[in-house]
């Protein structure tokens, strides 16, 4: 509301308040005033031209132009705002359907959408209109259907680009249903550009019914429009041009009127949520979190885990047979170029896959039951209480509109059966088990208040409303300052300490991941090539490109001033792997039996695992051996 009222103070704010005051007291209060002027027939003065008396001029009955023009701004107003409502409402269910209906029946939706989007809207509103009936009725379902489509395109875009949000993810892994997703985060944030669209429709309504009057298959006599006036004014546009120039201008104004308002509504909504009450009292300590220690089975087991994608040349498998295991307070580090296949690993244990990706596994369990196969809503109350995961980026994390405190709230309102009350105060305690000041104050804030790091701890704090089993952290500290990265580094361990909750650490970063984790597990081109414990990396790695990710950690005695060091080459796509290793065509080591035959993990000692023909013998980072080049830049 602050917002709003300091937009509405905004030049472009006060015109839209000013137009939009005027028209709608015209529509109001004109009837009331010029009414009987407007339908007063006098013969004496049948078809003037402007004057004193009659500044429009009259019509063929000798009725004031000026006065039916006023009184005509109810009709066309109220006709033109019902045909957008029911636009905007039936483009709004047909472009989220998809979102909500089974795959099958979301095509066809989008099918006809598609369709109807090719033909123009003046095409399909006289269509509808000849459909429904000539008159009143007819026009408004008829341009409320025509516009229909093009709403229902805009949401479906919007609704997409936003599904792929990382709280759209956090709100899934809550367990939070696909219609609850779509009204408590999908809609708010597409409703900004819906209004403006709705706003301009407003606009482009009122011409459509003003041009169906004047075809005369809109409001019928005795009623009449702007539309209906303007076509009237039209016969004598050479005798009496005000008589069509006074519903033009009044359509054009009020056309403005609303696009001025939207536009000014649409830059508050941002932060329309309705502001609540503070929560006066805290509530009694929370239980402590439930350890899971004691568990001899592993937390998450993944055997033989692929994820496909098709492709215009066929099926691209970035996760191809992916074997490990992780008990519970282990800490395990997933690294790996880009595209080697961490960060997919990590979504498939998540659920978070869609279609059209396929996601295999001999064996993918979590907490003992089976993710490919469990019932659906077991799957959700069990992710929703015993998964968390924090994402890369905080500025995406949370729902940009809904307050911190509510949107961690809803994990326990979701699972727990806690009410509003309750579920609010155990979001403040959370926020302040991750060490957010203040956080019956914070938990009231919306996301853009928080600092990055806040945000990641109070993804982490979401994580913790239920009894987190495992944390996957995808790149959560990239996006973050150095100092800020070592405080939810110590948060997460600290964490997973207290909680005994198992960490799958992805990070492109590999001293991150050995400062963090207990063991690391080395992704290339969809495949583990190297499992061994994290504290003893540097020394006992043996495969080759394990070491020469080592090699381009740049220590301290690195100069600044040279571009980091990078591996030469590129990974191979997905959909184009070599017959052989994959790393092949960047590994000096590579022979024959390299290129026609893939090596598959094996244990190599204690806890060391290798995918390699011929391994690295020699101890430590190698720069030589790894064909280092300095391609990339500070
Ligand atoms: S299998 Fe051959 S090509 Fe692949 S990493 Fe080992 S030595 Fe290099």
């Amino acid at each position: 509301m602050r917002r709003l009222r300091a937009l509405l103070r905004t030049p472009l704010g006060v015109c839209a308040v000013v137009l939009l005051l005027l028209v709608l007291a015209l529509a109001v209060a004109a009837p009331l005033v010029w009414g009987a002027q407007a339908t007063a027939v006098d013969t004496d003065a049948i078809q003037q031209g402007p004057s004193g008396a009659h500044l429009l001029g009259t019509d063929a009955l000798g009725r004031d132009l000026f006065a039916r023009t006023l009184v005509a701004t109810r009709l066309s107003i109220g006709l033109a705002l019902l045909a957008m409502l029911i636009g905007v409402t039936v483009g709004t269910l047909l472009g989220t359907a998809p979102a909500v209906l089974p795959r099958r029946a979301g095509r066809v939706i989008v099918a006809v959408v598609n369709i109807a989007v090719a033909f123009p809207g003046l095409l399909l509103a006289l269509f509808f209109a000849v459909v429904f009936g000539v008159g009143t009725t007819g026009a408004v379902l008829a341009i409320g259907f025509a516009t229909a489509p093009g709403f229902a395109r805009v949401a479906q875009t919007l609704s997409a680009s936003v599904a792929g949000r990382d709280y759209v993810a956090a709100a899934r892994i809550a367990g939070v249903g696909r219609l609850r997703v779509l009204v408590r985060h999908v809609l708010p944030n597409i409703a900004e550009p819906l209004v403006v669209n709705a706003t301009i429709g407003a606009g482009a309504a009122l011409l459509s019914f003003a041009g169906l009057s004047f075809l005369g298959i809109g409001v019928q006599a005795p009623s009449y429009d702007w539309g209906r006036l303007l076509g009237d004014g039209l016969n004598r546009i050479y005798t009496n041009p005000a008589a069509a120039l006074g519903p033009g201008v009044a359509v054009v104004v009020a056309g403005l009127a609303f696009n001025l308002c939207g536009e000014t509504i649409a830059a508050a909504l941002g932060h329309r949520t309705p502001l609540r009450r503070l929560l006066s009292r805290t509530s009694a300590p929370a239980a402590p979190v439930p350890a899971g220690a004691d568990d001899t089975d592993p937390v998450l087991r993944v055997e033989g885990l692929s994820v496909r994608f098709p492709t215009a040349v066929g099926w691209a498998e970035p996760v191809r047979g992916v074997t490990f295991t992780l008990g519970a307070g282990e800490a395990v580090g997933v690294v790996g170029e880009s595209g080697s296949g961490k960060s997919l690993t990590a979504l498939a244990a998540a659920r978070l896959i869609e279609r059209p990706g396929v996601v295999a596994a001999d064996r993918l369990e979590f907490a003992g039951r089976p993710l490919l196969s469990a019932p659906e809503r077991e799957l959700r109350t069990l992710l929703g209480t015993s998964l968390a995961m924090v994402f890369q980026d905080p500025t995406t994390s949370f729902n940009p509109t809904r307050r911190i405190g509510r949107q961690l709230a809803e994990v326990a309102q979701e699972h727990q059966g806690l009410g509003r009350r309750g579920a609010l105060a155990r979001a403040v305690e959370r926020l302040a088990q991750v060490r957010v000041p203040a956080p019956a104050k914070r938990a009231h804030q919306y996301p853009h208040e928080f600092s990055g790091g806040m945000r990641q701890r109070a993804m982490i704090g979401m994580g913790l409303m239920g009894t987190p089993r495992l944390i996957i952290a995808d790149e959560p500290t990239t996006a973050l300052d150095v100092t800020v990265q070592r405080q939810v580094l110590r948060l997460l361990d600290q964490v997973r300490r207290d909680t005994a909750a198992a960490v799958l650490l992805i990070s492109h970063d590999i001293a991150v991941v050995t400062q963090t984790c207990d063991r690391v597990l080395v992704m290339y081109a969809g495949r583990i090539v190297e499992d061994l414990p994290a504290a003893e990396l540097t020394e006992r790695a043996r495969h080759p490109y394990t070491r020469a990710l080592l090699a381009v950690v740049p220590d301290l005695a690195a100069d600044r001033d040279r571009p980091l060091g990078v591996i030469a080459g590129r990974p191979p796509e997905p959909t184009a792997l070599p017959a052989g290793c994959a790393f092949a065509q960047r590994c000096r080591y590579a022979t024959d039996e390299c290129r026609s035959a893939d090596p598959q993990l094996t244990p190599v000692g204690d806890d060391h695992r290798l995918a390699c023909w011929h391994p690295v013998t020699d101890s430590g980072a190698d720069t030589t051996d790894a064909r280092i080049s300095v391609e990339g830049s500070r």
